[in-house]
């Protein structure tokens, strides 16, 4: 899909994530859609306190918060939003009322786009409230190594086929980085140089994050 470009609209990306931390992966993502989808801007927004994250201990989000501000420092298009994590803490925090915030908050004047990894987008149907969800804002599915997205239509299609139309597949130069991935490396020792921006791996080193 080619995004109409409204004159009187800005065109802004919402990159959700739990950012525990914010990798390469997440940066080549964002700048990929905002360049072929002609976004305005990325707001990238740290989780508070996810329903599904409930099972492990996520880092605090006041460092969540402050690695992607380093990482998404040198990125004039990129943005930063306390929306989620300055919910009160035994709140969880749901997409749906992050996104309603934007529309709000651009007061009607922007098109969110949510923009999502393969295994995300997949887990859509346990979303809180998807359907209104995919009705408010569009999502961009982009690829990520080890998730199929063939999968996408036969598993929303079978739910709630009017929403297929509001989801668009981007196809992002393969990176194979998780958090997970960058955490375990961590707790055993290992380098992660170039698997996240200099300055985030600094910051865990500083803190001594995920040992
Ligand atoms: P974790 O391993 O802790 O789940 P993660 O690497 O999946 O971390 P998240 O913060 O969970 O990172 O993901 C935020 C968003 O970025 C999600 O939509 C996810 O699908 C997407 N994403 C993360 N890593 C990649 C990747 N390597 N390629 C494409 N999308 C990705
Ligand atoms: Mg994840």
């Amino acid at each position: 899909m080619t995004i109409q470009k409204n004159p009187g609209k800005l065109s802004v990306g919402i990159m959700g994530g739990t950012f525990d931390p914010i990798h390469m992966a997440h940066l080549v993502t964002a700048e990929e859609v905002r360049i072929q989808f002609d976004l305005d801007r990325v707001v990238f927004v740290p989780s508070g306190n996810p329903p599904h994250k409930e099972a492990r201990n996520v880092s605090d989000q006041e460092h969540r918060y402050l690695m992607t501000e380093l990482a998404t420092i040198s990125n004039p298009y990129f943005s930063v939003s306390r929306v989620e994590i300055d919910r009160p803490d035994e709140e969880l925090t749901y997409t749906i009322d992050t996104i309603r915030y934007f529309h709000r908050h651009f007061e009607g004047k922007a098109n969110i786009y949510f923009i999502t990894g393969a295994d995300a987008i997949l887990e859509i149907l346990t979303w809180k409230d998807y359907r209104e969800l995919l009705s408010i804002c569009s999502f961009i599915a982009v690829t990520r190594p080890g998730y199929c997205l063939s999968k996408l239509e036969e598993t929303i299609g079978a739910a709630c086929p009017e929403a297929l139309c509001n989801i668009d597949i981007l196809e992002i130069p393969a990176v194979a980085i998780s958090s997970t991935l960058i955490r375990s490396r961590v707790a055993e020792g290992k380098p992660i140089k170039y698997l996240a921006p200099e300055a985030v791996t600094q910051y865990i080193i500083k803190h001594g994050l995920y040992r």
